[in-house]
């Protein structure tokens, strides 16, 4: 019997202890290219999952974090995927002057919605659930992503591994400002271009010189011009740079494109747009351009056990008098990979978040139990078979 009102009584009762936990990572620097600060974010989490019995085995990446997975083999039933991640997008140095703090109903800090406090909330969850029991499960993976803020490039691999052998996935991005829990994704990429020209000096040998920075200008509007922000396609230069000196002809320049599609099809039919663009002659044909780059992230559309999933939060939601809409969100996040491999997906499934990967993000103290309580509904009702989970 799943009582999400009995779930959230329990974790409220254990609040001073988890927002203990949250503290004590939030206040570990763990950016994710500072490989110590993540490792020493999942020692963290490594021993909270040691203490439930979970198997725990790292694996060390080239400057990065330790990739980490936690698993439990429980019985014959539904095999359980949870992705979640230790690193975040801030600085080495940033708890020095942004600690852990709490006021009232907000708790701050670096990461502490995105999302520290959602992995440390569902190691508590799974916590309790074991506590009572989860005869009617097969097996739980837990896993600790050291570099999704980077897009997750060393860890796709290892997520899809894992995700071909789950029959649900839950991924603890935060939820919504508004509560909303995410149902889909869009894909996410980005395109890197980079001209090579020839270098002269700009008053007595300008005929020498061919410009990289006259060459790759005239793409940015043709490039920008595939936003359709009705269908959801979004090609946005972030980064335009070249040349070294005034009075040189800029034998360098590159642009970074960040990349934004409702669904695979027209992630591809973007990139193969930028192709053509690209193909097209330069001013001068001196001049060399490459492209490099595509989506990292694909779409993460809504199957039927998506929904299936989204409904029985949506009613846990409603009983503990929550709101929860559903989203399709613009970025990506590792649930993609586990949807767009068909595995029924929910992400959004941590506490409530507000002014994420920002410096005044915070997160709702008392969506903890809450957020926590729905995620055990959706394990406890996944033990139990109440949930159809066909892709
Ligand atoms: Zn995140």
């Amino acid at each position: 019997m799943t009582d999400v009102r009995a779930y959230a009584a329990e974790l409220d009762a254990a609040l001073p202890d988890i927002l203990g936990a949250i503290a004590r990572v939030v206040n570990i620097d763990s950016g994710s290219y500072h490989a110590a600060g993540v490792n020493a974010t999942i020692d963290v989490f490594a021993a909270m999952l040691l203490d439930l019995g979970f198997a725990v085995e790292r694996a060390p990446l080239p400057d990065r974090g330790d990739r980490m997975t936690a698993r439990m083999t429980l019985g014959n039933g539904p095999r359980l995927l949870v992705l979640g991640h230790a690193d975040t997008v801030w600085p080495a140095g940033t708890v020095a002057e942004w600690p852990f703090a709490r006021d009232r109903d907000r708790i701050t800090g670096p990461g502490v919605g995105d999302m520290k406090s959602a992995v440390v909330t569902a190691i508590f969850t799974l916590g309790m659930l074991l506590r009572r029991g989860l005869p009617g499960l097969g097996s739980i993976v837990f896993l600790v992503v050291p570099d999704e803020e980077l897009g997750s490039p060393l860890s796709r691999a290892w997520i899809e591994e894992e995700a071909r052998n789950a029959d649900l996935c839950l991924t603890l991005e935060p939820a919504r400002p508004d509560g909303g829990i995410v149902v889909g994704r869009g894909a996410v990429g980005a395109a890197y271009l980079r001209a090579t020209g020839v270098t002269a000096h700009a008053g007595v040998a300008r005929a020498d010189g061919a410009s990289a920075i006259a060459a790759l200008a005239p793409l940015v509007a043709p490039i920008e011009a595939l936003t359709d922000m009705e269908k959801g396609d979004q090609a946005t230069v972030g980064i335009f740079r070249g040349g070294a000196a005034r009075q040189v002809v800029p034998g360098e320049a590159e642009m970074h494109v960040d990349l934004r599609a409702p669904d695979d099809a027209s992630a591809a039919a973007m990139f193969a747009a930028i192709e053509r663009i690209v193909a097209g002659p330069p001013p001068d044909p001196r001049v060399t351009v490459a492209l490099s780059g595509g989506f990292a992230r694909p779409a993460f559309p809504t199957h039927p056990g998506t929904r299936a999933l989204y409904a029985l939060a949506k009613e846990f939601c409603t009983t503990l008098g929550a709101p929860a809409p559903s989203v399709v969100a613009r970025g990506g996040s590792d649930g993609s990979f586990a949807a767009a491999l068909g595995v029924p997906t929910l992400d959004g499934l941590g506490p409530v978040c507000h002014h994420s990967c920002s410096r005044r993000e915070w997160v709702e103290v008392h969506s903890i139990a809450e957020r926590g309580a729905v995620l055990a509904g959706l394990i406890a009702a996944a033990a139990s078979g109440r949930i159809g989970l066909e892709a």
